[in-house]
């Protein structure tokens, strides 16, 4: 990009925002990343303040050729928020109003609303938001909405979509959409695109009674397959538990060393809530679990109160930052599969390990078949690029089991290059077509998703 028009650039910027809404460029360094991958330093880094300031900056985008990189807390796990070539940031998080109306039970969140915030401010009307990715406490809601972001309660309450009223979107002309889902469901489109459709500027969403009670236990097994196989069947005898996450033995040594409080290095771990009205349907739908996890071989221990549970539950927790302490890089893999598929997919991955002489540890929200295999090196004594080979034979044993590239973490920059081999020619023809009729001039969130 020539200087003068890179500043033309930054000083119609400067004239439309103020210095308020334009970062230094020490400061710019930082949204070269996300959780995962570096991009390049984007030339300016906005922070809107409201739809307003985001449709003069798409105006502003579609004037120079300049791309923008929507952006929420960057703690994505696909590279969807790092800037690729010359390109603006825009940063959300100053659009951060929320508003709950509990007569209707929803309430209208702006993008830059930490999903934890929700959930907070539901809580005194006895409501709350379930979608709660484990990066509930940063992630934004315009980061969830475009990631379409799950998360441990997602088997029973579904992913973010499902709390989806209306959204509010500036399109790539750099006019407002504020839509319902009852017709076309354009919202819909919007939610997972990854800030390659539209910039999202607000949803209404759906709060729910908060359950009355809640039942928890530990299941130790004495290895991923026998635990996978018990929650298939459990789940095969109708048990729908609130949460369902699971730790492979790798995982718990992990977390062992990190929190040190008494969990066996040798075994596999799978933690089960139940949540309800009704008690007593809330302990035997706990009890299904319980004996699946029994007759396969499982040691059992249920929550005695609140903050048992609550113990279990930091457990699973500190898993991320537990295993940041083993080695200092890692490939964050999200495959979902089809439930009967588990017991085989866990082995390959831990084969596939095995063959590739890296550590692969093993969690996620198995209820949904959804799962983490997490490649760990150091780059001083290990390739970076055979991690990233074995990703991508992590990504072809999910498809060759019937299931596919993400579960929730989006495809970004991380499975762009598996696209083709997921998806039919015919889908992703059908695929560029939407993109080319939504953002003609390619400038939203260029080179994410589609290869
Ligand atoms: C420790 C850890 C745990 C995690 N656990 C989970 C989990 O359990 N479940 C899960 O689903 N994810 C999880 N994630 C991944 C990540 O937190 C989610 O994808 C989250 O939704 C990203 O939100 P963000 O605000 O950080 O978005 P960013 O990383 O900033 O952006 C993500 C994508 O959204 C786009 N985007 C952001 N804002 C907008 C907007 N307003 N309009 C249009 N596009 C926009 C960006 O361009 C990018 O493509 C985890 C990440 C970490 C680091």
């Amino acid at each position: 990009m020539a200087l003068s028009r890179a500043q033309g650039i930054l000083d119609e910027l400067k004239a439309l925002f103020g210095p308020r809404a334009l970062l230094s460029r020490p400061e710019r360094e930082v949204y070269r990343y996300d959780a995962i991958r570096e991009g390049a330093t984007p030339l300016a880094v906005v922070l809107p303040e409201s739809t307003a300031e985001v449709q003069a900056l798409v105006r502003l985008s579609r004037r120079y050729r300049v791309p923008l990189v929507p952006r929420g807390a960057g703690s994505g796990l696909s590279g969807g928020a790092v800037p690729l070539g010359e390109a603006l940031v825009v940063a959300f998080t100053r659009m951060d109003r929320l508003k709950v109306d509990p007569h209707t039970q929803t309430a209208w969140a702006e993008p830059g609303v930490t999903t934890a915030r929700v959930s907070e401010a539901a809580r005194p009307f006895g409501l709350f938001y379930p979608p709660d990715p484990a990066s509930y406490r940063t992630s934004t809601l315009g980061g969830n909405l475009a990631e379409n972001a799950g998360g441990p309660l997602c088997f029973k309450y579904g992913v973010t979509g499902d709390y989806v009223l209306e959204l509010e979107w500036v399109d790539a002309l750099g006019e407002v959409q504020r839509l319902g889902r009852d017709a076309y469901d354009l919202p819909g489109l919007l939610i997972g695109s990854e800030g390659t459709l539209g910039l999202i500027a607000g949803a209404r969403l759906r709060l729910l009674p908060l359950p009355r009670h809640r039942a928890t236990l530990m299941a130790l097994f004495p290895g991923v397959e026998a635990l996978a196989e018990a929650v298939s069947r459990a789940i095969a005898l109708g048990a729908v538990p609130a949460r369902l996450e699971f730790m492979d033995r790798s995982a718990v040594s992990a977390v062992e060393d990190y929190l040190g409080v008494g969990l066996p290095r040798d075994r596999a771990l799978l933690l089960a809530e139940t949540d309800g009205d009704d008690r007593e349907l809330v302990e035997e739908e706990l009890s299904l679990v319980e004996r699946t996890a029994l007759e396969l071989g499982a040691e059992v221990r249920r929550a005695r109160d609140e903050g048992e549970a609550e113990a279990l539950w930091r457990a699973r927790r500190a898993v991320s930052p537990a295993l940041g302490r083993l080695r200092p890089k890692r490939l964050n893999e999200d495959i979902a599969v089809p439930r009967s598929a588990l017991p085989r997919v866990v082995r390959e991955i831990e084969a596939l390990g095995r063959a590739y002489g890296l550590l692969v540890v093993q969690f996620g929200h198995i209820g949904d078949g959804n799962l983490h295999p997490n490649i760990l090196f150091d780059p001083l004594r290990e390739s970076e690029e055979r991690a990233w080979e074995l990703a991508h034979e992590i990504a072809r044993v999910a498809l060759r089991h019937g299931g596919v590239l993400s579960g929730e973490h989006g495809i970004g920059l991380m499975k762009r290059p598996f696209l083709e081999e997921a998806l039919d020619p015919g889908t992703l023809t059908a695929l560029r077509a939407l993109k080319e009729a939504l953002d003609p001039e390619g400038l939203l969130n260029p080179g994410k998703v589609l290869p």
